[in-house]
């Protein structure tokens, strides 16, 4: 049985309060369900069980009509007497309770009143002075309004972190629907997604363009544009239909194109040490470019001229790398720039001289088929291989333990090595490579014998079960299984799901100590909700001479290749280049490295 997602039960009473409000029910049925709620989300107990057991109403403050509501959510994932009040409602009505000074009754007034369905709306209806000439509103109260309105989406965009893996896709699409508009020259996303990094707030895209207006109309177009946020001179704000992203595009001339990248880009961080380094060297750099503090400053300053437009003469930036050249570094890769020393690097000319890329691998390693969780069959998921110019694919299906995820029998194991065998004298030009991804049992030990193991060219292991052990045990798990002289790479190490599951409990340096010792590989992953190996590992695993696997731990065809560029990234930001990665080697060299024995 799969375990009761507790937070989307408390989510679902919260709503129902929210909406019985909205509704203006009284106080002490709306007040029942947010005590459900607390007493849900403060349960130690297993909540899938008492449900089973018929036990919830034996809990203080459950009732019996919200326990058979608990009920029917956890048994059928669906809450009916919520659906049936969403469908009274615009889909973002609740958002209006998340604005200060804004009760429910108000906001049921401004719904019933001015059909006021969301925070845009709200807006939208307080700027044409509409809320102000509402009974009990008054022009105060629309001023606070905004003021509430602004401080609630500071608000939703820090506690509403996207993962990469969602993002990248939709903004890659918005970038090239503005590079398709009137006029532009040269665009580029942005911000953390153009550093890749694991989880995103927003997006951003910078352009250059003649005339930024006819960017933005174009941009504002866009099918999937919910809401526009802001438009103004240089910058547009919208509102994606999809995850309720908000897309951030700024137009400017194209001679300010490469600053204003730059500065879009981030982190905030690395621009913070930087221009603290150009400012020794009698530099500013902002969005608005570098510029040299000139010595003519004193003399136009008496005239009584801006400082800004007299004082300081503005240097050609091409590109990003001009502007590292001006301060005497390297060119910081995006992917790089988090202030955890790159620049210290780059200005004595010693980043890694080119970062891995997707490019570099002859194998794909890690992937799952129909054997066991797989969507697709074995000779689908060659060919697709083939077909995306790789030289090899390793074939690492799920062990016995993991039978809910159909892990394979050592019959099945062998009965696929015969598959392998005939697909590999069929098909020309890709080689299938026998390996599986071993769950890594309680103490350690592998999912199969030795001797079955040593018949294999890849063997990955991984945790799957049994997160919950602290930090000595998982420590220990995984220390142990790096003395079975089977086991050649640590698959998907911390276990984290971004945004969903923290990292295991574990301590990375005695264990990455130990991995280099005894020549283990460490994976990382690229599935999007994992990306892992976090960077600072990744790092810290290169610095004691480890090496990687890229892998994909594709489960079906697709993913061999929309997996691939998240493992790229997660390798580059912790600084890996070709030689750091086993699967660029070709396959015979690739698996003479792999074994240990
Ligand atoms: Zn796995
Ligand atoms: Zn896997």
């Amino acid at each position: 049985m799969t375990p009761v997602d507790k937070s989307a039960v408390v989510k679902a009473l919260r709503e129902m309060s929210s909406y019985l409000q909205l509704r203006g029910e009284n106080m002490f049925k709306t007040r029942a369900y947010d005590v459900a709620a607390d007493r849900i989300a403060g349960l130690s107990d297993d909540l899938g069980q008492l449900v089973a057991e018929g036990k919830l109403t034996s809990l203080p403050g459950i009732g019996e009509s919200i326990g058979q509501k608990i009920s029917e959510y956890v048994t059928t994932g669906h809450l009916s007497a919520l659906e049936d009040l969403k469908k009274e409602y615009p889909p973002r009505i609740l958002e209006l309770l998340e604005v200060q000074d804004l009760g429910p009754k108000k906001a049921k007034a401004l719904f019933e009143q001015l059909g006021v369905g969301s925070l845009d709306d709200l807006e939208k209806a307080c700027q044409k002075q509409q809320v102000r000439a509402l009974k009990g509103f008054g022009l105060k109260t629309e001023e606070k309004l905004l003021a509430g309105i602004a401080l609630a989406r500071r608000q939703q965009s820090a506690g509403s972190r996207k993962r990469l893996g969602d993002v990248l896709p939709i903004a890659t699409e918005l970038l090239a629907w503005v590079q398709a508009a009137p006029g532009v020259k040269r665009a580029s996303l942005g911000g953390s997604v153009r550093r890749m990094k694991e989880t995103v707030a927003d997006a951003d895209i910078i352009a250059s363009a003649p005339d930024a207006a006819k960017v933005f109309a174009h941009f504002e177009r866009h099918p999937k544009v919910a809401a526009v946020i802001a438009s103004g001179e240089s910058k547009s704000s919208i509102r994606l239909t999809e995850l309720d992203l908000q897309v951030d595009l700024r137009v400017l001339p194209d001679e300010d194109f490469a600053s204003a990248l730059h500065h879009f880009t981030g982190s905030k961080a690395h621009h913070i040490h930087l221009r603290s380094l150009a400012q020794e060297r009698g530099y500013t750099i902002s969005e608005w470019g570098v510029h040299r503090l000139g010595a003519a400053a004193g003399a136009k300053q008496e005239k009584g001229t801006a400082r800004h437009e007299a004082a300081e003469e503005k240097l050609p930036i091409k590109e990003e790398k001009d502007l590292y050249a001006l301060l005497d570094m390297e060119y910081v890769p995006p992917e790089l720039r988090e202030d955890w020393g790159e620049i210290e690097a780059a200005q004595k000319h010693q980043l890694p001289r080119r970062l891995v890329t997707a490019e570099d691998l002859a194998g794909n390693v890690h992937a799952h088929s129909t054997w066991s969780d797989g969507r697709d069959s074995l000779e689908a998921m060659a060919r697709a291989a083939k077909a995306l110019g790789l030289e090899y694919l390793t074939v690492t299906e799920h062990s016995q333990t993991s039978g809910y995820a159909g892990g394979l029998s050592v019959e099945r194991l062998k009965a696929q090595w015969e598959e392998i065998d005939r697909l590999n004298e069929t098909l020309k030009g890709i080689t299938l490579l026998k390996g599986v991804e071993s769950d890594l049992l309680e103490d350690g030990s592998l999912d199969y014998p030795d001797s079955v193991l040593a018949q294999l060219d890849v063997v990955i292991g991984s945790i799957h079960q049994r997160y919950s052990q602290d930090e000595d045990a998982m420590t220990r798990r995984v220390l142990n299984a790096f003395d079975n002289p089977h086991l050649h790479i640590w698959g998907h190490p911390t276990g984290r799901l971004l945004l969903k599951r923290e990292p295991a409990p574990l301590r990375m340096e005695e264990i990455l100590d130990k991995a280099a010792k005894k020549g283990i590989a460490i994976e990382v992953n690229g599935c999007p909700e994992r990306m892992d190996l976090a960077p600072e590992y990744v790092r810290q695993a290169l610095q004691r001479g480890l090496k990687l696997v890229i892998s994909t731990d594709a489960h079906s065809v697709g993913e061999l290749a929309t997996h691939l560029p998240f493992a790229v990234a997660a390798a580059r930001r912790g600084w890996a280049t070709k030689a750091d990665v086993l699967n660029a080697l070709p396959a015979r060299d690739f698996v003479k490295r792999l074994q240990r024995v």
